[in-house]
């Protein structure tokens, strides 16, 4: 795996003095999803910084299934983490899953009660919001909070053995309802859910609240330096409060950092989800999916997705990553790696009228001018070809260089050719192009040193393929999805030109051999990756991100 030579962050910071005064023996983190989605892109930046840390610091870090809530968790999505993390090219120290710790959080809860620092309250939902009060007003104090131990202990264990419907009472910490931070007004610890878990089926009808459970995951766990976003900068008081109130095996510390925003993007399961199920998208991978399964199928390798989250790096306020620079990523790897290949995505036929009838031409091309040892592979020509429809103009304005009535160009690796004349269907559209070649061109260049300046590519009739080409844009069309206006959702900022499919291409022959999310350089497009789906009879190809790089070009200016 790739190492960087950066200054420290201050995470590495952090470790580097605990680990020097002998305060942590040995690293140990963990990267905590809570199974009710697919994984996205922020979440490769906690998968890199957890399992990073850990790389660095000869530490370990486990892959722990945050799965206290049975409302929304499923066993597909735990399927998915762990391929996907895998995928990422970490190897987890320990799998655990929340739900393993359900008969020591019940014993946690209960050593509140017995210790005065927890009690059952009867209020409704409504009501506990309402008494909460708000960041200027002290709440008020439960009805219920003066109950006394031995009650608690009661009722507790009857809200255990389901003798109450949902809603009708719950567990809270007894801590402090005029403290500034509202996360201490006596928070709910144990709610009643009368639903199946993914794992442990009927035999919980009490669920644990993430603030109440977490950090006990941590402690089991020998949880060193607990890495949270900074949302929950307000809930380590809690944290700790948990902590330094029952008899845990050891005491983890929470840390936060900024979650990773990227521009025309949106990052948040319970959205990307709404997605999946509405059939705006195909389903979560994909490929215009910010979701580490969208960006495979899109052709984005491991190493450019940890290269991203490195560059990008960890700071304490919140920040907007350009999107551009994560393709800048992806584009540079494959730039080095990916063989080239000639795909006409919208074709425009062409023949050679000096060409001789029934000869055949094998021409030599590279595979990839980056890097020798990939070779080089035959192209055949004849005499009819086809090159892109936008490679002729009939009036060419000014600037172009490619194709026009008298104009000549040259094709990729193979012969100079003039255009002649224009075949149009009765609608005026160009069907057909009339064209001589130079015969002594032969590997693209004039005998006699004329200069020509525009090289297309192209496919020749005799041996092109059809393929299905897949198209993408941004999903949404704002820059900063938090900046939507007031009344408008995400719904409303859906770009309609976010998938093109192009059904009509034609590629060169080699491509039908494409192996599922193989990736290739189309000549003077992109960077495109063989679809799941693709095969001899149908090859189906993803864009994964065009030549431009509008990132790199910006960072050459500055
Ligand atoms: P979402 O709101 O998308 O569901 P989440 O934070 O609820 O995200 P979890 O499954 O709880 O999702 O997240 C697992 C870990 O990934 C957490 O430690 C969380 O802080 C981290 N994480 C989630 N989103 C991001 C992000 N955008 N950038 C960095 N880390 C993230
Ligand atoms: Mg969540």
């Amino acid at each position: 795996m790739e190492t960087e030579n950066k200054s420290l962050n201050f995470l590495e910071e952090i470790i580097t003095n605990d680990i020097e005064s002998g305060k942590t023996k040995l690293l140990i983190t963990r990267f905590p999803p809570e199974p009710n989605g697919y994984l996205h892109i922020g979440h490769a930046k906690s998968i890199c910084l957890n399992f990073g840390l850990a790389i660095k610091f000869n530490g370990k870090c486990n892959l722990r299934f945050d799965d206290t809530n049975p409302v929304k968790e499923e066993d597909e999505y735990v399927l998915s983490i762990k391929e996907d993390v895998t995928w990422l090219g970490f190897e987890w120290s320990k799998l655990c899953y929340a739900s393993d710790y359900f008969d020591q959080f019940y014993e946690w809860a209960v050593e509140l009660i017995e210790n005065d620092k927890a009690y059952v309250d009867d209020q409704s939902s409504d009501e506990i919001r309402k008494n909460r009060g708000t960041l200027t007003e002290a709440g008020t104090d439960s009805p219920f909070r003066t109950r006394s131990i031995k009650e608690n202990l009661d009722l507790f264990e009857r809200m255990k053995n389901g003798e109450f419907d949902e809603g009708f009472c719950v567990l809270r910490a007894k801590i402090d309802m005029s403290s500034s931070n509202l996360n201490m007004r006596d928070p709910v610890i144990y709610r009643i859910l009368k639903r199946e878990h993914h794992r442990t089926g009927n035999k919980w009808c009490i669920y644990p609240m993430y603030d109440f459970a977490h950090g006990f995951e941590d402690s089991i766990e020998g949880i060193t330096h607990s890495i949270c976003t900074l949302e929950f900068q307000d809930h380590r008081p809690l944290y700790d409060w948990f902590i330094d109130n029952v008899s845990v095996p050891s005491v983890p510390r929470q840390y936060e950092f900024a979650r990773l925003n990227l521009t025309y993007t949106l990052m948040s399961k319970r959205k990307l989800l709404e997605l999946v199920s509405n059939n705006v998208v195909t389903g979560w991978d994909d490929p215009r999916m910010p979701t580490i399964s969208g960006f495979r199928a899109r052709g984005y390798t491991p190493s450019s997705i940890r290269r991203f989250c490195n560059e990008i790096g960890v700071a304490r306020t919140e920040s907007m990553v350009e999107v551009e620079f994560l393709h800048h990523c992806i584009r540079e790897e494959l730039n080095k790696e990916s063989n080239r290949a000639m795909a006409v995505l919208r074709p425009l036929k062409v023949i050679i009228d000096n060409w001789p009838d029934n000869v055949v031409d094998e021409l030599s091309a590279e595979n990839n001018p980056e890097n020798p040892e990939a070779g080089t592979r035959k192209l055949k020509i004849g005499k009819t070809i086809y090159i892109e429809q936008t490679d002729f103009m009939e009036e060419p304005v000014k600037g172009f260089f490619r194709l026009s009535p008298g104009k000549e160009v040259r094709l990729k690796s193979a012969y100079l050719i003039t255009c002649n004349d224009v075949i149009k269907d009765v609608n005026g559209n160009v069907t057909e192009l009339h064209c001589s070649a130079d015969m002594d061109s032969r590997g693209g260049e004039a005998p006699d040193g004329r200069r020509v300046k525009g090289t297309l590519h192209w496919v020749w009739e005799g041996d092109a393929i059809k393929a299905k080409i897949n198209l993408y844009d941004h999903l949404f069309t704002l820059r900063d999805m938090s900046d939507m206006e007031e009344g408008k959702d995400y719904t409303d900022y859906l770009n309609p030109n976010s998938h093109i499919l192009l059904e009509e291409a034609l590629v060169e022959p080699g491509l039908a051999l494409a192996k599922p999310l193989e990736k290739f350089q189309f000549l003077r497009h992109g960077y495109f990756c063989a679809d799941k789906t693709t095969s001899q009879y149908m090859p189906v190809f993803n864009l994964t991100v065009s030549l431009k790089d509008p990132w790199g070009k910006k960072q050459q200016k500055r």
